[in-house]
């Protein structure tokens, strides 16, 4: 575990607020699921059986409940020490709700990914979303621990048209924006009073697989308020352009690593 100075940095001393963006390589890598035996052989069962494969995001959320302690909870609760003063947003692409277990004030985070929170029709027919049915949580569970054979388990569908059910996250067939627009709208709102701020800019492996949403907009804020800081962690694309470079700081290393070894 590597040591880092954020806390003594005086533009972090500084800021009146700050502004966090969690990208893709901070996601959870979920070997807590494929290194493990009976998921090994649930995928073999499953194989590519199109009928059965929704089994899988269900068997994903419940290693997420099981809220072992890795080192994205370790991470995320570091954050939230570190934050616990500030004025602060956060944007996360991650969509393994991982933040969501750390405590940090659930208002002042956006998934525009969305997560496993909530469920969408996959065709999005009606435009609002649905709590995730415990009855499903609980047979997906019990075929886990083999106490119900796969033949009995019934994939969830769509009230209103009969479609599949899934998860409120990127890749379902119409993605349901309606799941974190509410945030949205909040976080715009938080951006505006930034202007003219002291704004400390903390990009967590912000690679470029949607560099429209977190990079390329804390660019434009370090280029144009001349109080603001960026901050960029990232295991290999850590570099900032001109015309924010004056006010930003490269770290080469991986993000996870970086908020563990933030200081208590
Ligand atoms: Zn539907």
């Amino acid at each position: 575990m590597i040591e880092n100075d954020l806390q003594n940095l005086p533009q972090w001393r500084d800021a009146d607020m700050v502004l966090v963006g969690i990208g893709e390589d901070m996601q959870y890598d979920w070997s807590a699921l494929t290194e493990d035996q009976r998921f090994q052989e649930i995928e073999k069962e499953i194989g590519g059986d199109e009928e059965r494969i929704w089994i899988i995001p269900f068997l994903q959320k419940m290693v997420l409940s099981q809220k072992r302690s890795d080192r994205w909870s370790l991470a995320y609760e570091r954050l939230r020490d570190v934050l616990a003063e500030k004025n602060y947003y956060i944007v996360s692409l991650c969509m393994d709700d991982k933040i969501f277990d750390a405590g940090i004030r659930k208002e002042r985070i956006v998934t525009p990914c969305g997560g496993f929170r909530r469920m969408q029709c996959d065709n999005n027919c009606s435009h609002v979303l649905s709590e995730v049915p415990e009855q499903s949580c609980s047979d997906v569970l019990r075929y886990y621990r083999k106490e119900m054979p796969i033949e009995s388990l019934k994939e969830p569908v769509c009230p209103v048209c009969g479609g599949r059910l899934r998860f409120n996250q990127l890749g379902v067939a119409r993605y349901a924006e309606e799941g974190y627009l509410e945030r949205w709208n909040d976080y715009m709102k938080w951006l505006q009073g930034t202007v003219n701020r002291k704004v400390f800019l903390l990009e967590l492996g912000v690679g470029m697989e949607y560099p429209t949403v977190i990079r390329f907009p804390f660019e434009k804020i370090a280029a144009y308020n001349q109080k603001a800081f960026l901050c960029r962690v990232h295991a290999s694309l850590c570099q900032i352009g001109e015309p924010a470079a004056g006010r930003g700081m490269p770290v080469r290393t991986d993000p996870v690593d970086f908020l563990c070894g933030c200081a208590r």
